[in-house]
């Protein structure tokens, strides 16, 4: 097995941002040795930049440039997309969908290549709004995205993606694999800027106000909306997972631990051991009401699911921002 992975030659997709930056380092870990890592952003700008990696600046709508990077690969990890937190999503749908572009032709140079296995990084963002409304809601299960109605833009262009996949496996007999992400955070990824998410945010405005010995923090919506948060080491292992299985449908990645915003600001609170006066911006994005993982599928499938807790998480991903902010402020 471990000869079969050296052999291997992988492309990684999206490798300057948060999950394929960690991904990269992972893959070395388990022993593959051949990774070539790809994004559109200047190598310097990277999240991590793995040494062992043939890293390479290229933009991935581009055909050309798909035909290339795919040439004698033998797996493909997309983790490449314009994305960021919901304010961004919201703010921006026509790039959202414009990720199509990278999905399409990342699977048109896998198909004309060979490539023999190809796993893309869907979202819970495909499940349909009408399952989401409530903060005690229901656990997301795979069939739920069906009748369709996704979460805007980012969210119809990730499930049309799901089915250019399946379609390039019934078709084509390209082997893809698709997993529904559920919130991912850890650190070395977006903490400031606009892109950030939920957990990362929250980090942020906590230790802010820590330092400047403010005693206030805005939160988004009411507080009351609930969400599972992943932490990376579980979302890295289950790409791994996923991508080496049999599953040929999409398959939902993601803590089944579900809080509401409120209660994630308590834990981030009890780590900086600090309570914080809370008001609450009823105008600015918050997404749907309720978003759970329901794990019954990866359970059965893979005997396994994320096992990190959001308390042990959180106080990885606190200490790496807090030490990002006094390196940059
Ligand atoms: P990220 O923004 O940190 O990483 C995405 C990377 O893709 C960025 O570095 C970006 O520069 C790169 N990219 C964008 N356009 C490109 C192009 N044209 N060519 C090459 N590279 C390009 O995001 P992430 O959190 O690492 O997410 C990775 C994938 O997982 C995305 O598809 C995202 O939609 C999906 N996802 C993430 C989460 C999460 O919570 N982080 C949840 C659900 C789904």
């Amino acid at each position: 097995m471990n000869k079969q992975k050296e052999k291997t030659v992988i492309l990684v997709a999206g490798a300057g941002g948060f999950i394929g930056g960690h991904l990269v380092n992972y893959l070395f870990s388990k022993g593959y040795k051949k990774i070539r890592a790809v994004d559109i952003k200047p190598l310097e700008d990277w999240y991590q930049l793995n040494k062992k990696a043939e890293n390479l600046k290229l933009d991935l709508s581009d055909l050309k440039n798909c035909q290339n990077v795919t040439r004698k690969v033998d797996e493909v990890y997309n983790l490449a997309a314009d994305m960021g937190g919901m304010g961004f999503i919201e703010a921006n749908k026509a790039l959202c969908m414009l990720n199509v572009l990278i999905n399409t032709h990342l699977l048109m140079a896998a198909r004309d290549n060979y490539v023999k296995r190809f796993f893309y990084s869907s979202s819970a963002c495909v499940y349909a709004l009408n399952k989401q409304q409530r903060s005690d809601i229901d656990e997301l299960k795979e069939s739920d995205a069906y009748p369709a109605m996704p979460e805007d833009g980012y969210g119809w262009e990730k499930l049309f993606s799901e089915r250019m996949c399946r379609h390039f496996m019934e078709d084509f007999g390209l082997e893809t694999r698709v997993a529904r992400f559920h919130n991912v955070y850890g650190p070395h990824g977006e903490y400031k800027g606009g892109r950030e998410k939920a957990p990362a945010a929250i980090i942020r405005k906590v230790i802010s106000a820590k330092n400047a010995e403010k005693n206030g923090i805005e939160i988004w919506g009411d507080g009351k909306q609930s969400r599972t948060f992943m932490y990376i080491d579980d979302c890295v292992k289950g790409i791994d997972m996923i991508m080496h299985s049999d599953i040929k449908d999409p398959i939902n990645l993601g803590r089944s631990e579900l809080v509401t915003i409120n209660e994630l600001v308590s834990i981030v609170e009890s780590i900086a051991n600090i309570k914080l006066k809370r008001t609450y911006s009823l105008d600015a994005p918050q997404g749907v009401r309720g978003r759970s993982s329901n794990n019954t599928m990866i359970r059965k499938l893979l005997n396994w699911e994320p096992q990190i807790s959001l308390k042990e998480g959180l106080n990885k991903t606190y200490e790496w921002i807090k030490r990002e902010l006094s390196k940059n402020g």
